[in-house]
C-alpha cells in the first residue's frame, strides 16, 4: 500500500510539472517571439513590418542599413553611418525596444501584440 501511495504522489508531481512547463511554453510562443514584429521606419515613415519569427535580412533605405532577424531578435548588422552606434546596439526583441540610427534617420522598433490595446479595453 505504501508503494502505491508513493507512485500516485509521483504521478501528481509529474502532472503538475507538465502543466507548468506547458504554461511556460504557451506563454513563450504566444506572448513571445511569435507575436512580435519589427517595425522599420525611415524619416518617420514606416518602410516595412517584419515578423520576428521569420529569420531574414532586411535592406533598409536602399541598403544604407542592414537589419538581421534571427532567433526572434532584430539586430542591425551593417550600416554606412559614420558613428556605427546602431550596429553596436544590442539585439532587440522586447516590446517597445528600439534601434536608432540617427545619421540615416532609421528607427527599428519592436511591437508585441501581447500588450495590445485589446488588454486595456477588457480591463
Ligand atoms: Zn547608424
Amino acid at each position: 500500500m505504501k508503494m502505491e501511495f508513493k507512485k500516485k504522489d509521483g504521478i501528481l508531481i509529474l502532472t503538475i510539472l507538465c502543466i507548468a512547463v506547458l504554461t511556460i511554453l504557451v506563454h513563450v510562443f504566444i506572448g513571445g517571439k511569435g507575436a512580435s514584429k519589427a517595425i522599420v521606419k525611415v524619416n518617420g515613415e514606416i518602410q516595412g513590418v517584419y515578423s520576428l519569427s521569420e529569420d531574414q535580412e532586411i535592406e533598409i533605405n536602399h541598403g544604407t542599413n542592414i537589419l538581421q532577424i534571427k532567433n526572434g531578435k532584430a539586430d542591425m548588422i551593417e550600416a554606412d553611418c559614420p558613428d556605427q552606434l546602431c550596429v553596436y546596439q544590442k539585439k532587440i526583441s522586447m516590446n517597445h525596444e528600439s534601434i536608432i540610427c540617427l545619421p540615416n534617420r532609421v528607427v527599428v522598433e519592436i511591437e508585441s501584440s501581447e500588450n495590445s490595446e485589446y488588454d486595456a479595453v477588457t480591463n
